[in-house]
């Protein structure tokens, strides 16, 4: 359980549960969206101010972003580009992985981290996830190491950090690079360290459902200076790492073409609103994690398993809170819960259908879901409920109520 002071449901308007009850049902033009970006007057500013200067490509704002994010993660080099994927796709060629190699990441999660595997021409292998934290089993991928495993690619599963110690262990005993999956994880931290640190290169996306929001976005962190200019080149057509200034005030210069690069580059309208964004990371981190108690809280008695406490010496991100439906226990299925939740107009995710359930991944690769079971089970029963911080005290409640009638009985007197 969270350590935070936990202070009853505030409702403005009523005082108990009971009171509220038949009163819950949001009106559709008051759907709950999930993962609903906070959007401040600074962004919207900051945005026009872009706008109007006509500078809206990548130029001042994105350098600044790259600056106060490394700043924030106490990184050495950050590379800003347009999508989390991008950032992914880089990581993987920087770091030298291609064609004959294999990279072992999890069962368990968005199909960008197997599709950008795929993308740098090496082989995605899974290793199953670990029943309580949901993350990459280090017993699993020790198993699949074979004498063409180059990288191991844990994704910090919705914000809780993966077992590092063990994974970087296993890392260097066998010679491998890390390259970790950022994307639920801004604010994560293991034993006093930064994710997004531990390894080779680190992944993060601003995606509009992530913890702070570009619109898309994504970042690099490194170390190494090396991946860091190389990264910057490859996401700007492979264009000499001076073109990321060619377009300032100072005399003219020529770039010369270094490698066949893609088109990956963030622009400041994008930055100008991430800028904004990151200066509120912790505030509604906090939030969040208020968000979380309320709902261990309201949930406790329920017959559904919750979201495993944080492990001592870590700070989980709170990016995704999930609830397992069991329907021999709750008598209902996942998905008719789904469903009833949207009728609710409560927006609801799945995080993930396991890996191996999609078709494309099946033919290519000759995958079964049932070869991850524990992956399976939690792609087939588990449910995202809102957690953005925007949510109001009403809206925690209502999701509290929605959740209450359908999985049990109240618990609240
Ligand atoms: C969102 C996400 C990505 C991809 O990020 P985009 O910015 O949407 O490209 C990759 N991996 C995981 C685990 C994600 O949740």
């Amino acid at each position: 359980m969270s350590s935070l002071k936990e202070e009853p449901l505030t409702n403005n308007r009523l005082s108990s549960p009971s009171e509220f009850k038949g009163a819950t049902m949001r009106t559709k033009g008051d759907f709950l969206i999930f993962g609903s970006p906070c959007i401040g007057q600074e962004e919207i500013d900051e945005v026009v101010a872009s706008m109007k200067s006509g500078w809206i490509g990548t130029g001042p704002k994105t350098a600044q972003f790259e600056n106060d994010f490394a700043l924030y993660k106490e990184a050495a080099y950050a590379v800003a580009v347009n999508s989390g994927t991008a950032a992914l796709h880089l990581a993987m060629l920087v770091a030298g992985i291609g064609p004959g190699d294999e990279v072992i990441t999890t069962a368990l999660t968005f199909c960008a981290t197997i599709n950008t595997i795929i993308h740098a021409g090496a082989t995605p292998v899974l290793a199953d996830v670990d029943p309580v934290s949901m993350n990459i089993d280090p017993i699993e991928v020790e198993a699949k190491i074979t004498s063409r495993t180059k990288a191991i690619l844990p994704v910090h599963f919705a914000g809780r950090p993966c077992d590092m110690d063990r994974l970087c262990a296993i890392a260097s005993r066998h010679k491998l690079l890390i390259i970790e999956d950022c994307a639920h994880a801004i604010e994560t931290e293991y034993k006093g360290r930064k994710a997004g640190l531990f390894g080779d290169v680190g992944c993060f996306s601003f995606y509009v459902t992530k913890n702070i929001v570009t619109g898309e976005g994504g970042m690099i962190l490194t170390g190494n200076e090396n991946f860091a200019a190389r990264a910057k080149t490859l996401a700007l057509h492979g264009m000499s790492a001076d073109a990321w200034s060619r377009f300032s005030d100072s005399e003219y210069k020529h770039y010369k073409v270094t490698g066949a690069g893609f088109k990956y580059n963030m622009m400041d309208i994008q930055a100008a609103i991430g800028m904004h964004q990151l200066r509120r990371v912790d505030q509604w981190w906090e939030r969040r994690k208020e968000i979380w108690a309320k709902y261990n809280k309201a949930f406790a008695e329920l017959p559904v398993e919750l979201p495993a406490a944080p492990e001592p010496e870590t700070r989980h991100a709170y990016h995704l809170y999930t609830m397992l439906i069991d329907k021999e226990k709750t008598g209902i299925s996942r998905d008719d819960f789904l469903r009833a939740m949207h009728k609710q107009n409560i927006g609801v995710g799945v995080h993930y259908l396991s890996i191996p359930e999609h078709p494309f991944y099946q033919e290519r690769f000759g995958w079964h879901a049932a070869d991850y079971p524990i992956a399976m089970r939690i792609g087939q029963q588990t449910v995202s409920i809102p957690l953005s911080p925007k949510l109001t005290d009403v809206d925690v409640f209502d999701v509290i109520e929605a959740v209450t009638d359908l999985v049990g009985t109240p618990t609240t007197e």
